[in-house]
C-alpha cells in the first residue's frame, strides 16, 4: 500500500457507508461491531492503537500507519480508509504552510477540498480559497479542480481539523458477524471461496466446510483448500472461523455403483445434509455455495431444484448469476484466486477434475428418479459416517507458510 510520501500521520480515519442508513438502534449495534472488529485486527498485529468514533468516522491513532491502513482495508464495513493529522482550527494554516511541499511531493497540480461542520465566520469555500493561496504561494504547483494530481482533504469539525490525502477503498458491506453464521461448502475451486467471501461482506460469519473424496493419495484438492482459506481468514477479522471437513469418498463410491449419470446430484445432496447436520451444531442458518446457473452440467435449473430439496435450511449462492470472468476478477481481488489454480499433485495420480463424474451427468434431474435411487441405499448410514467423520482442522493448518 503506498502512502503520500514519508509523512508522519496520526492514525487511520476510516469511513462507513451502508451501515450510516440504518436505524439508530443498528446503527448503534454495527458501529461497536465494526470497532470491535478493527480492534480484535490491530491486536493481533501487536500494535499500540487507540480507537474512537466521532462524527460518523472511526479515528485509529497509532504510530503503525501503514500495518493499520492495511488491516482496515480488509475490514468490512468500511468504505474508505486514510491516514490522517489532527490540528486544532489554529494551527492548521500554519501546518498546511509547513507541510504541503511534503505532501505534494511529485505532484504537479493539486487541489484543496474542505468539509466543515459547526459555527464558523467562515465558509468551506472561503477556507479552500485560502488554504489554496498558502499552498500555492509555498510549492508554486498549479491548481487543478477538476484533475489535481494530489488533493488535499481539510474537514474542519468545529475545532478540531482532520487532514488527509489517499483514500484507500475498503471492502463496503456490513460488520462481520452482524448476519449470523453460514455453512460455506467450499471446494478450493474459483467459486466458492468467492461465495463465502461475499457472505462475510454482508456480515455472515462463516465455517468452511470441505468434502474430502481423495483417490490414489490425491490431496491436491485438499491443499488448494487449505490455501483458499489461509486468504480468507485474514479477512474473517473479528469472528472465529471454525474449518471442517468430513469423508465424503465412501458416498460417491456408492452412488456411482447405482447411479452412473446422477452420481453428482446424489453427491451433492449428501453435501448438502452434512452441512445441514454440521448447521444445526453449530447454530449456522444457511448453506452456502459456489454454484453458478449452467457453468456445468450439475448446475441447471432442473438440478438445482433436485439438489435443494435435500436441505432443510436455505442454500444461498451469490454466486448464481455471475460470468466466469466477473468470479475471476473478483477472486483476484480477494486473494484467492491464485491458490484456486494452483497446480498441485501429490501420490501417483494427477487427476484432472473430479473422479467420480460420469461421461455422462444428467441435466435434467426429475426429483422421483433420485429419490428413487436413494430409497435403494442406505442414506441414513451414508451420511451417519459421513457426520461422524466431521472433524475441525487445527490452526496450524492455516499458518501463514
Ligand atoms: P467451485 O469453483 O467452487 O469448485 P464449481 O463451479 O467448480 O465451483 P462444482 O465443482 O460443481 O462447481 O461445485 C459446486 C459447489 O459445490 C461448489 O461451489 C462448492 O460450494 C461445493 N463443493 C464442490 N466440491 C466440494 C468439496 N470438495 N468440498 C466442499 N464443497 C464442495
Ligand atoms: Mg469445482
Amino acid at each position: 500500500m503506498e502512502m503520500s510520501s514519508e509523512f508522519e500521520w496520526d492514525g487511520v480515519l476510516a469511513a462507513y457507508g451502508e451501515i450510516a442508513i440504518k436505524s439508530d438502534v443498528v446503527r448503534r449495534r454495527f458501529v461497536r461491531k465494526l470497532m470491535s472488529n478493527i480492534a480484535t485486527g490491530l491486536k493481533s498485529l501487536g500494535a499500540e492503537f487507540k480507537i474512537r468514533h466521532k462524527w460518523s468516522r472511526i479515528i485509529i491513532n497509532t504510530p503503525f500507519v501503514g500495518e493499520a491502513l492495511s488491516l482496515v482495508s480488509r475490514i468490512f464495513g468500511v468504505v474508505y480508509a486514510s491516514p490522517f493529522k489532527l490540528v486544532s482550527l489554529s494551527e492548521l494554516k500554519d501546518f498546511i504552510k509547513s507541510s504541503s511541499p511534503k505532501l505534494l511531493e511529485n505532484a504537479e497540480s493539486f487541489a484543496v477540498r474542505v468539509r466543515r461542520t459547526g459555527t464558523h465566520p467562515f465558509t468551506s469555500l472561503d477556507l479552500e480559497r485560502e488554504l489554496g493561496a498558502i499552498v500555492k504561494e509555498e510549492t508554486n504547483l498549479k491548481v487543478s479542480l477538476d484533475n489535481p494530481d494530489k488533493t488535499i482533504f481539510v474537514e474542519v469539525r468545529d475545532d478540531e481539523c482532520y487532514i488527509f490525502m489517499d483514500k484507500f477503498r475498503g471492502p463496503g458491506g456490513l460488520p462481520l458477524g452482524t448476519a449470523g453464521k453460514v455453512i460455506c461448502l467450499i471446494s478450493g475451486g474459483i467459486d466458492s471461496p468467492v461465495a463465502a467471501w461475499l457472505m462475510m461482506r454482508r456480515g455472515c460469519s462463516i465455517m468452511p466446510l470441505f468434502a474430502y473424496f481423495p483417490r490414489g493419495g490425491d490431496e491436491s484438492d485438499l491443499k488448494r483448500f487449505i490455501e483458499v482459506i489461509k486468504i480468507l481468514k485474514k479477512w474473517h477479522i473479528g469472528e472465529e472461523m471454525p474449518v471442517y471437513i468430513y469423508k465424503h469418498e465412501h458416498n460417491l463410491i456408492a452412488f456411482r455403483k447405482i447411479a452412473l449419470k446422477y452420481t453428482c446430484i446424489l453427491c451433492r445432496r449428501m453435501m448438502y445434509r452434512v452441512a445441514n447436520e454440521l448447521a444445526k451444531r453449530t447454530g449456522a442458518k444457511a448453506i452456502v455455495t459456489g454454484e453458478n446457473l449452467a457453468q456445468v452440467a450439475s448446475q441447471t435449473l432442473y438440478n438445482l431444484r433436485v439438489i435443494d430439496q435435500a436441505s432443510e435450511l436455505p442454500v444461498l449462492r451469490p454466486m448464481i448469476g455471475f460470468n466466469k470472468e466477473e468470479s475471476i476478477r473478483l477472486a483476484k481481488k480477494i486473494g484467492t484466486y491464485e491458490a484456486s489454480c494452483m497446480r498441485v499433485t501429490s501420490g501417483c495420480t494427477p487427476i484432472k477434475g473430479c473422479w467420480a463424474r460420469p461421461p455422462k451427468p444428467v441435466t435434467k434431474a426429475e426429483l422421483e428418479e433420485v429419490l428413487e435411487l436413494e430409497s435403494k441405499l442406505n442414506i441414513d448410514d451414508l451420511l451417519n459416517r459421513s457426520v461422524e467423520s466431521i472433524r475441525q482442522l487445527p490452526d496450524s493448518y492455516f499458518k501463514a507458510s
